[in-house]
Formats: C-alpha cells, structure tokens, sequence
C-alpha cells in the first residue's frame, strides 16, 4: 500500500521559511525568536561542552534536567513526580509527540483533536497507522463546540491530542472547556495528551490550566513541554514528556529506536535555565504580550481583522478584507508582493473551509521587525 507519510509534502514552515529568505521578506512565518534566552543557560551550555559531556547522554535523559522538569511541575502546579520513572527527555516536543502516539495507539485506533491543529500531530497519527477525529476551533473566537467534540469520539478512541495554549489560535483552554474534554476521556477511557509548549506564555488574566491537575486525571495523563518557546531556544531541539511510569516506560521503549538519545551538552544547560526565578518566566510573558499588542494593532490598521491571542506567540487574523480568496496562494505571494511572511491556517485544517482567508503571523521578533512588517503590510 501507500507509505503513511504519503500525503504529507514539505511543511508549511519550511515553505514559508525559503520564501523569506528567496523574498529578503520578514519572517512573521515559522515561530522562532530572534533574540536569544537566558544568558546563564547559554554559559551553562558552554561550560558543559567545556566540561566534556559530549557523548551519549543517558536515554532517558541526564538526571539534573529529569530532576528540573519534576521540580517545575511542582513549583508552578503542585504535581509531584518521580523524575526517573515518570519523566522522559526527548528531541523536542515534535518527539515527545510522535513517541507518545506511538507507544498508547494501535493501528486502527482513533485520535480525538481539535482544528486547526499543529502539523505534526496529523503526521504522527499517521505513523502510528491511528485515524485523526476532529472537533473544529472557529474564528475569531475559537471556543469549543460541545456537539462536534462528542460526536468525534466513538467506541475505538484510544487518545485525545490536546495543546493548550493553542498554535495556531493563541487560544487558552478555559478550566470548563477542559473540563468538558476531560469527562468525554473518561467516559470512553481515553488517554489525554497534552502539548503545553506554550505553558508560560500566557497574557493579560487568562490562566493556563495544565491537564494533569485537573480531578481524576493523573493517571490517564501524559504532558509535553519543550525548552524552546519557553528559553527562546528552538534549535536546541530540548522537551520533555511526563506522566504515569506504565505509559512514560511505553514511551521510552519507543524513543529508543526513533533518538536513542538527545543531545547531551544541551540538557544541563535546560535543567539550569527551568530552575531560574520567577522573573525570568514572567519577563517573557510580559515581553511578548507588548510584541502582541504592536502586531494586534498594526494588522488592525491594515486592514485585517483579528483575533487577540491570549496566549502563544501567534495572532490569527482574516485577510479577506485586505484581499484573501485563499490563505495558501495569499501566503505564498505575500512575500513578493508585500515582503511579509505569514502561514495559511488552512493548511492546519482537515475542513479548509473553516480556515479559507485567516493567516497566522508570529510576534516573537525584535519590536523594530514588527514595526518594520506592519509598515509593509500597510503600504499594500
Ligand atoms: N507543539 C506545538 C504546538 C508547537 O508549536 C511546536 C513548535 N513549533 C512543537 C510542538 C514542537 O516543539 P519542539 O520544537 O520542541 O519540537
Ligand atoms: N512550532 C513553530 C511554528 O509553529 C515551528 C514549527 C516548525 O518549524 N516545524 O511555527
């Protein structure tokens, strides 16, 4: 038959990304910063070069950074873990995700998630051989509909694939939302996955409501988080995924054929920056959620209608009023055209339609390149 990866081309980050640099456009495109994070995680990377751990790590992960990740979640959640059998180290989220869905589901299983949803996450349930059931997240508001989200599940859902604050809506997962997700896992005695990468980049009062606090759902819960978004470190490729010993074990049997093991000199350097202070996270936040208003208000003042994210560092907007028909071919002359960059929502969609003119620009970019793209696009 067809390979799993079949209908899967290049990524919409990698397209967008080329045509940036071919363009010399500003690259509002793949989410990365372009500043670096914390100076004492940079040193701490140098000193462990330096320092000679240059060889295989161990495949689960050096002990100081498994350590790190179980003191987060009992620092900013109050969820106690045991770092060696309940915490898991993995090349990014991107594995984290991949080696979930393979461990838990079977071929033939279903895979419960909302759209638009991260792209990796419809790759992997293919790899698994799993079917993805989608519950759809609409502009401009993108709250969940009870009644789609119920009729998604069904006697063979093995897992439900959540992310929470959401790429590419910005949203934030009300407590009652999660909630209402969380009964229907239950009820059909699902596992919960949830990619909370964007855990601390949450503005003004929205709250981020991690999975695995919420009444009951330990034991069905397993959790992602990368050292990207959070240390402003996406090359450096560092996540992690926890969560009950029985399922953390499957994962790790996966990962060791996928990695084996993560890159060494990084995984300190992590552990050093997860343990720096409160103001370092918020720092961020507060950074971001300024960057967010500039490109809110300067889109707005092109033309384009928006939806304020509340979290991530993503901003949905609909191009229809500036001259979208369809958000692939709009994004792909946008670079030439205006010298911006942005992605097509519906590329995150299996119904396009629910996405046909809304585009996804990133704000993790120093304030004169946001200046320099509202510019841009309010010349077009
Ligand atoms: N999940 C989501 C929702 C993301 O936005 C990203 C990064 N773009 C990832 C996972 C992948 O994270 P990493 O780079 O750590 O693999
Ligand atoms: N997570 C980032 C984004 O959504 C980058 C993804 C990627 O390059 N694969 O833009």
């Amino acid at each position: 038959g067809k390979p799993a990866l079949a209908p899967f081309g290049t990524t919409i980050f990698a397209e967008m990304t080329a045509l940036a640099t071919e363009h010399g456009a500003v690259n509002l495109g793949q989410g990365f910063p372009d500043t670096d994070g914390p100076q004492a995680m940079l040193d701490a990377a140098k000193a462990a070069i330096d320092g000679g751990r240059n060889q295989y790590p161990p495949g689960p992960g050096v002990p100081e950074l498994l350590e790190a990740v179980a003191a987060h979640q009992s620092r900013f959640y109050g969820l106690e873990l045991d770092p060696r059998s309940q915490v898991l180290v993995t090349v990014g989220a991107t594995e984290a995700i991949a080696a979930t869905i393979l461990a838990l589901c079977e071929p033939g299983d279903e895979v419960v998630t909302f759209e638009p949803y991260y792209d990796s996450y419809a790759a992997s349930i293919a790899l698994a051989g799993a079917t993805r059931r989608t519950s759809v997240l609409r502009f401009p508001d993108f709250a969940v509909d009870e009644e789609s989200l119920r009729a998604a599940f069904s006697p063979r859902t093995r897992m439900v694939l959540l992310n929470t604050p959401h790429n590419p809506t910005g949203k934030v997962f009300t407590r009652a939302e999660l909630e209402l997700v969380c009964a229907l896992a239950r009820e059909h005695d699902a596992w919960v996955v949830t990619d909370e990468v964007y855990e601390h980049l949450v503005f003004d009062d929205a709250e981020h409501v991690p999975v695995a606090t919420l009444a009951g759902m330990g034991e069905r819960t397993l959790t992602i988080s990368s050292a990207g978004k959070t240390f402003s470190a996406t090359g450096w490729k560092v996540g992690w995924v926890s969560g009950p010993a029985a399922a953390i074990a499957a994962v790790r049997a996966v990962k060791q054929f996928l990695t084996f093991v993560g890159s060494g000199p990084f995984q300190p350097a992590v552990a050093v920056a997860l343990g720096l202070g409160d103001d370092v996270y918020a720092g961020l936040a507060s950074s971001l959620q300024a960057k967010r208003d500039l490109l809110v208000a300067g889109l707005r003042s092109a033309g384009l209608e928006v939806s304020v994210p509340r979290g991530t560092y993503f901003v949905v907007a609909d191009a229809a009023p500036i001259g979208a028909v369809d958000a692939l071919a709009f994004c792909r002359e946008l670079p030439a055209r205006a010298g911006v960059v942005g992605v097509p929502v519906s590329v995150f969609h299996d119904d396009v339609d629910a996405a046909r003119t809304l585009v996804r620009f990133a704000f993790c970019k120093r304030d004169e390149v946001l200046h320099e793209a509202v510019q841009r696009l309010g010349r077009n």
